[in-house]
């Protein structure tokens, strides 16, 4: 599997592109900004852009989305608890304020269980509520896509709308540090990590 991440937006957030070598199928992980450095990648990959996926509605992780759909006629998929923070309703919201992102749809939303499919691969999806009420993971072969949940050394903000620390804590403890030691983990920010690594030195987690 092509896996490349690419650093977007003021606020560095990460955005994963994976892909498909024989299909050439792909899907984009939070494009939260720089649209043409995303563009450049897949043309450069020769990837087809099939779904873009968003772990959670903040502006910081959904910049690029509309200009993005609007070149490849991907499909934009989020949970239904934070999909409404993809139209101008839901951008009134304090913190996304500050995004200067054109409101887009959902095409289809997720929920927990759901499966993203390109080419050999599919993603399944976890609903990690606790950052916003609609956060999810997305769980690859031994790897996780985690958002804004969890991150190498810390955890994600509950002090924003929507978050809860009672939650982000559970989504931790029982959907994410019971998978395997060696179970890569991909953060909304920051570099990667293992469950392993962080389930022993997380300080928030020990
Ligand atoms: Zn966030
Ligand atoms: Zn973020």
């Amino acid at each position: 599997m092509i896996l490349k991440t690419l650093c977007v937006g003021p606020l560095e957030t990460n955005c994963y592109v994976l892909g498909d070598e024989k299909s050439k199928e792909a899907v984009v992980i939070d494009p939260g900004g720089d649209f043409e450095k995303i563009e450049r990648t897949l043309k450069e990959l020769k990837l087809r852009l099939k779904y873009i996926v968003l772990t959670h509605g903040h502006f910081d992780h959904i910049g690029a989305v509309a200009q993005l759909r609007r070149a490849t006629n991907a499909e934009v998929l989020i949970h239904q608890k934070d999909a409404f923070m993809l139209s101008s309703a839901g951008r009134s919201q304090p913190f996304l304020l500050e995004s200067g992102a054109e409101p887009c749809g959902a095409d289809r939303t997720l929920q927990e269980g759901d499966r993203i499919c390109f080419g050999q691969f599919s993603l399944e999806v976890l609903h990690t509520p606790g950052h916003t009420p609609g956060g999810i993971s997305l769980v690859g072969q031994r790897m996780i896509f985690v958002g804004d949940c969890l991150f190498a050394g810390s955890i994600g903000r509950t002090d924003l709308p929507g978050g809860s620390f009672d939650q982000l804590m559970d989504s931790i403890k029982n959907k994410l540090l019971n998978r395997g030691d060696d179970c890569l983990i991909y953060p909304g920010h920051g570099p990667a990590s293992t469950i392993g690594e962080e389930r022993r030195n997380n300080p928030f987690l020990t």
